[in-house]
């Protein structure tokens, strides 16, 4: 008899173990209570990139002049952008069914819950229906956190799901949070012409970042005018008709048209029935092993849930890892996935990205590195392109040559990275870079030229 497999949530992680797990001949249910694609994952990470997109669009109308053109002028259409993002949700969301649905998986809408080790129930819109299950993936995501001193009300102090986009285009946006979601924010809304105050609780922008990259995203962002509030932390906002006053430990007031909470997530775990079937948390994470399994063996968890990498692609990769677990496939010769390898972007202007091991840590730790950087400037492509900001810098074992890590600032930074990404997987060699017949003109070539 087919295996049975029943997801909760249908998110990166849920949707591509349904998809892999039926590949491979199970019988998947798949339990989703919102939307087929995933909420974090369409209602976050995809509408953030669209608007930045847009915002792209109107940068480059900006910068026409200097690519010889007569100067062009482009104005935001609020209900456009609006449409917009709903379309392309619309049309992801439909084609991860489509898929699904060709492969005999069984979608119920709903919400999933164990009641035992072995059996879910899902409260639906026309009744509770009981499965019975051999193998449970718990993929249930987050949600944007709310501080205690805050009462968003999804109109002027705002979650980040309600800026896609928010009902009226903020006067001033003042962001609480100065981590890769919120410097996207303020990214976005500044290139919307918003004034935007963004409370940094550290003294650099992205304090888990490498500083020199950091450097670059605050120099971009005072020459456009954002106001950085470095080292205060927000304690408290408050709402008085149009205006949104946010209080900072010390003692500092900023006062803006709107507030935005970009302070991290929290996982969607407290009505899973964990107790029920004796899966452990920490911290409200389900704590996993190397192959996704919880305390319980059968019952894995992926994704946000998991408390590990909190990334769309890092959600559909352990989602593919526990489908193969859960069809014995693991046996078989693979990759065990490795989190510190997993390539990240800030899609910021320039953008950002990075991979594998970071300088600072690499030192801190006293081992020896090899580290190369390039900058985008002597780069052909870059300059035909009229925008020759930004950096290569790859980081590699000085006695192999083995690429360990790398970072990327500049134009389509988050398309290149994929070059280091492959060959920090694939433990290639600096010279097996350089020795790649890339394109010209093209960024590209910056990689060759920081691996030689
Ligand atoms: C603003 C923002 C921008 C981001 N940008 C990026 C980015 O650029 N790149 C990137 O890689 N990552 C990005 N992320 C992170 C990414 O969105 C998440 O890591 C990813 O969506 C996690 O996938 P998941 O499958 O764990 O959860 P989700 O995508 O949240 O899916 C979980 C699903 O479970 C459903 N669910 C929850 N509880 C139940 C229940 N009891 N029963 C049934 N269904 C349930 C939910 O409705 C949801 O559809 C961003 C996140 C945010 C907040």
């Amino acid at each position: 008899m087919a295996t049975r497999f029943v997801i909760i949530g249908g998110g990166p992680a849920g949707h591509t173990a349904a998809s892999h797990a039926a590949r491979h001949g199970a019988q998947v249910t798949l339990v989703e209570r919102d939307i087929v694609g995933g909420a974090a994952h369409l209602w976050d990470c995809i509408p953030s990139k669209a608007m930045i997109a847009t915002g792209g669009a109107m940068a480059e109308t900006r910068r026409a002049s200097a690519m010889g053109l007569a100067q062009l002028r482009a104005e935001l259409d609020y209900d456009a952008l609006r449409v917009r993002n709903e379309s392309i949700e619309d049309r992801l969301e439909g084609s991860v069914l489509t898929l699904l649905e060709s492969q005999g998986v069984q979608i119920l809408r709903g919400t999933g819950r164990l009641k035992g080790p072995n059996e879910v129930v899902v409260e639906r819109a026309d009744g509770i229906e009981e499965l019975h299950a051999d193998a449970v993936l718990l993929s249930t995501g987050s949600r944007p956190r709310i501080p205690d001193f805050a009462r968003p009300d999804g109109e002027r102090i705002l979650t980040t799901r309600d800026a896609y986009p928010p009902q009226q285009l903020p006067d001033h946006l003042v962001v609480i949070g100065s981590g890769v979601t919120g410097v996207e924010f303020v990214h976005m809304f500044k290139s919307f012409g918003c004034e935007v105050t963004l409370i940094v609780s550290r003294q650099q922008v992205l304090p888990q970042k490498d500083p020199e990259v950091a450097a670059v995203l605050e120099e971009d962002f005072l020459a456009r005018g954002v106001k950085l509030l470095k080292g205060a932390r927000a304690v408290g906002i408050e709402r008085d008709g149009d205006t949104v006053t946010v209080r900072c430990d010390d003692g500092r007031v900023v006062t803006g048209s709107h507030a935005l909470l970009a302070i991290g997530a929290v996982p969607n775990s407290d009505e899973l029935g964990l107790d029920a079937a004796g899966v452990e948390t920490d911290g409200g994470y389900v704590s996993i092993n190397q192959h996704c399994q919880s305390n319980v063996e059968h019952i894995y968890a992926a994704g946000d849930l998991s408390g590990k990498l909190p990334l769309s692609s890092v959600a559909a990769m352990q989602g593919r890892k526990v489908a193969e677990h859960v069809m014995g496939l693991h046996t078989r010769e693979h990759r065990h996935l490795d989190y510190d390898k997993a390539a990240s972007a800030i899609f910021t202007e320039p953008e950002i990205a990075d991979v594998g091991l970071a300088e600072a840590e690499a030192f801190s730790t006293g081992r020896k590195l090899r580290v190369t950087k390039v900058p985008f400037s002597s780069s052909a492509k870059a300059l035909i392109e009229g925008d020759p900001r930004g950096f290569v810098k790859i980081l590699s074992d000085p006695a192999t040559g083995v690429v360990l890590g790398g970072s990327i600032v500049g134009r389509n930074a988050a398309e290149l990275i994929s070059v280091l990404a492959l060959a920090v997987t694939a433990g290639l060699r600096v010279t097996d870079i350089v020795e790649s017949l890339l394109v010209h003109p093209a960024l590209a070539e910056a990689l060759s030229e920081a691996a030689e």
